[in-house]
């Protein structure tokens, strides 16, 4: 049985204040949420350490957005792994299409990051999908092989979840339909070494389409950005039936 991981990207949202009223309010709906699912938060870098003390004792997992490469070194504005495990830090966002897109990650340093992560035992979430116009193409299937050839070079499969994020449905309410998520999850599958990765689906979900894609068999999770930032709404989905 693969791992449920539900986890929420609050992208660049909420200072520590506005961090630890969220979480007062998300940890009182878990009361009766299914003990083998895991609940991730990625939060910014400066929401880390307040949350790790808050979370303490508590059945979520802190995560980061990024991390760079190296333990330390010239890397203005970069965060290292070691900082991340300091902090508690158990899993950490790679790749994900706004980094490529806004900040020239490429696959090359996706496949860095990747390794170093794992080298300090955090649980990379590997984001990987197609714009609209390779969709468009027909280019999908060829894009996301292309990105998972050259990003998991020597990267341990045992400690990873990928997420499956179509950039099209970003942010964007057009949700991917759950069955073509499925679909091209069930490719991404075909394509590893090891099948029993978690592999989450992530674009556009929310409290209301939640149910429908956690039915879909390939799909092991969900990777949450916008609907992460309401306790109700996140809790509702970490709840889904
Ligand atoms: P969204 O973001 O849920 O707001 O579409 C998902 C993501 O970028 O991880």
């Amino acid at each position: 049985m693969r791992p449920k991981v539900l986890a929420g990207n609050w992208k660049m949202h909420k200072t520590q204040q506005e961090a630890v009223a969220f979480l007062q309010e998300f940890l009182g709906k878990l009361v009766d949420t299914p003990s083998d699912r895991e609940i991730v938060l990625c939060v910014p870098y400066t929401c880390l350490s307040v949350l790790s003390k808050s979370l303490h004792g508590t059945r979520v997992k802190l995560g980061a957005q990024n991390v760079h490469w190296a333990d330390q070194g010239a890397f203005t504005g970069e965060i290292s792994p070691p900082m991340l495990v300091e902090l508690g830090v158990r899993y950490v966002i790679i790749g994900h299409s706004e980094r490529r897109q806004y900040f020239g990650e490429t696959d090359a340093t996706v496949n860095q990051r990747l390794k170093a992560a794992q080298s300090h035992g955090l649980t990379p979430i590997l984001c990987v999908g197609e714009t609209k116009a390779q969709r468009d193409a027909g280019e999908t299937e060829n894009h996301i092989f292309q990105q998972l050839a050259l990003d998991l070079v020597d990267v341990d499969q045992s400690n990873l979840v990928i997420a499956y994020e179509p950039i099209w449905a970003i942010g964007t309410g057009d949700t991917c339909e759950e069955t073509e998520a499925n679909r091209v999850i069930g490719l991404i599958r075909s394509k590893l070494q090891n099948p029993d990765v978690p592999i989450q689906y992530g674009g556009s979900v929310n409290a209301n389409n939640i149910d429908a894609i956690m039915a879909q068999p390939e799909i092991d999770g969900v990777l949450v950005g916008g609907a992460s930032l309401q306790p109700e709404s996140f809790g509702r989905i970490v709840n889904y039936k």
